[in-house]
């Protein structure tokens, strides 16, 4: 195999100890969506803020690469609740200067394949009620069902997000609101919620065909996050206009406005912390950056078993608490580059999810057990033809991707090699999961055969490479119901100066990292200085 030449489609400053400023406001861990967030909203209330990526470009799961003439993006496929002035929308809005766009899929925006049936959901609330029906005559009560356990649920949402914002003696006092806010299905699990609604398994399966954007399938999620997904997707899917690289590109400015930075190839190798109080870190490189003010956005993992010293974990009584938490899935993906536009090739702006059958959490188990057994969600985007920019940077072609679970363990006799130069061992079995993933693609699509020009394959060795994941972790911390009633996953900490942000504090999603970062920046500042500032985002 060639060697791969680096991607250069690269956002971000890169880090050397000169060109740090003698002194910043705050340190943010990372430069994905949830660091991004909290960095540019303390830089609009006046701080300077030093963000600090080990990446070789800036935005997380947010960036996107090129090789070989195609781009491809690698966490963002597409963000619900953008399409009007929602509250989403004016917090991107605010944090680009409105210099981010957004193109609409297509109104079928997500397509499943359950065994030999083929059903989509459909853009709308109305819409996806009457879709649904069409689908299933004889479960309207089911549906409707469904969909008031939605809204009860959005709610809850934001009592749940503002109960981790407060102070742990405010959260008491608010706990008998954010209670009544709760509706009982909120912490049960997806599944059991569901199948007191319907007997029906295909109608279960099409109401948790989009699991894989949380990473559990529904006898193991939690309901409240599969709401969180369904209502944010309920009117469709939109995409960055210019590719996924837009978001933290159009962000970065209101960072450097206010002083502050965001430095790439800036890996941090410790928290540091005097007697209970954070004083800076230090770098890969052994420089140190003081700072009184630290916000983690690398996730919990990172956090507490790599960054901070054992000691303070310990002491702090976190060891015990990440008992009460698990890495996410890992995953494959594949990024394929085509001759020909996606116009040409008919290549749709609908996501495919394709499942064996509609029993999705046995098929995971099957998987598990027996790696040759089919996979239990092979999924296909296509984001060439969601982005109305593509073809201005990369005319005549286009691209597909495709995302399959991989447990990390399958990989970890590797883990200690070099991206690009892992050996020809984990080559030939990369390229035995690649091709089994493109049958998947060229039965679906098989306008694609004759036409792939390149492609490449990712392993959770990868996501641990460029992310930092040591697991290959695809949404961080997995969606349990467990995990989700952990209220130490905050922006506070008991350490004196350090704050969390990012996915693993609220839920997984580019917005669930942006809100995280939001309500970081609450925690922080107090609702007192926040509220003009919300005032201004929100009116
Ligand atoms: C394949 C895939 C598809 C997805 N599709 C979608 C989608 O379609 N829509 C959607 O809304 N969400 C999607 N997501 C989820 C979404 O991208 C994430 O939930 C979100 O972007 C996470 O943001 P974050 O800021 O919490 O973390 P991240 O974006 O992971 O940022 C954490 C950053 O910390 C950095 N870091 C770690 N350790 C260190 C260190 N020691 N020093 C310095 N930096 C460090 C990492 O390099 C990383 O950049 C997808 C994710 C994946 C993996």
């Amino acid at each position: 195999m060639a060697a791969m030449t680096p991607s250069t489609l690269r956002i971000g400053y890169r880090y050397r100890p000169k060109r740090l400023a003698p002194e910043y406001d705050a340190i943010v861990i990372g430069s994905g969506m949830g660091g991004l967030t909290t960095a540019a909203l303390l830089s609009e209330l006046g701080w300077k803020v030093c963000v600090l990526e080990q990446h070789y470009t800036a935005g997380g799961y947010t960036h996107s690469y090129e090789r070989n003439g195609y781009e491809w993006d690698v966490g963002v496929h597409y963000i619900g609740d953008v399409g009007a002035q929602t509250q989403t929308r004016r917090m991107f809005d605010f944090l680009s200067d409105g210099q981010l766009e957004w193109a609409p899929m297509a109104a079928e925006y997500d397509r499943f394949y359950i065994g030999d049936k083929i059903f989509n959901a459909k853009a709308g609330k109305q819409e996806f009620r009457d879709n649904l029906l069409r689908q299933f005559p004889n479960e309207q009560r089911a549906i409707d069902d469904y969909l008031k356990l939605l809204a009860a649920s959005g709610g809850a949402l934001s009592a749940f997000g503002m109960g981790r914002a407060m102070k742990s003696w405010q959260q008491s006092l608010a706990q008998p609101y954010i209670n009544w806010k709760t509706p009982d299905v909120f912490f049960r699990n997806t599944y059991e919620v569901l199948r007191e609604l319907t007997d029906d398994k295909d109608l279960i399966a099409v109401l948790c065909g989009q699991w894989g954007d949380m990473g559990l399938p529904p006898k193991q999620s939690t309901f409240m996050v599969h709401a969180m997904i369904a209502r944010h997707y309920l009117y469709g899917g939109y995409y960055p206009v210019g590719g996924a690289w837009k978001i933290a590109d159009s962000i970065i400015p209101k960072i450097q406005k206010a002083g502050g930075e965001v430095f790439t190839y800036a890996r941090v190798s410790q928290v540091l912390v005097d007697e209970g109080r954070v004083t800076g870190v230090e770098m890969k490189d052994g420089h140190r950056i003081e700072c009184a003010c630290v916000i983690s956005s690398a996730g919990i993992d990172n956090t507490f078993n790599h960054l901070l010293p054992a000691d303070v974990v310990e002491q702090t009584g976190y060891k015990k608490k990440l008992a009460h938490v698990q890495p996410s899935f890992a995953h494959l993906g594949i990024y394929i580059g085509l001759t020909g536009t996606a116009e040409e090739l008919g290549l749709p702006k609908t996501n495919y999810w394709i499942y064996p059958d509609n029993d999705y959490d046995a098929a995971v188990d099957t998987f598990l057990e027996d790696k040759n057994a089919p996979f239990p969600v092979v999924y296909i985007s296509f984001p060439s033809a969601k982005d109305p920019d593509y073809l201005n940077r990369h005319p005549g072609t286009s691209t597909i991707e495709i995302v399959a679970p991989a447990p990390y363990e399958w990989f970890a006799q590797w883990h200690d090699t070099i991206w690009g130069k892992r050996g020809e061992d984990y080559e030939a079995f990369k390229a035995e999961l690649g091709e089994r993933l493109m049958t998947h693609l060229y039965d679906k699509v098989p306008e694609a055969r004759g036409k792939v020009d390149y492609f490449e394959i990712s392993t959770p060795l990868s996501t641990d490479w460029f992310g930092g994941y040591h697991q290959g972790e695809l949404y961080g911390l997995a969606h349990t119901p467990e995990r989700m009633q952990q209220k130490w996953l905050r922006p506070q900490t008991t350490i004196k100066g350090l704050w969390l942000t990012g996915q693993d504090i609220l839920t997984c999603g580019v917005t669930g990292a942006m809100m995280a970062g939001m309500l970081t920046t609450m925690s922080m500042v107090g609702a007192r200085k926040m509220a003009p500032l919300m005032k201004r985002i929100y009116s």
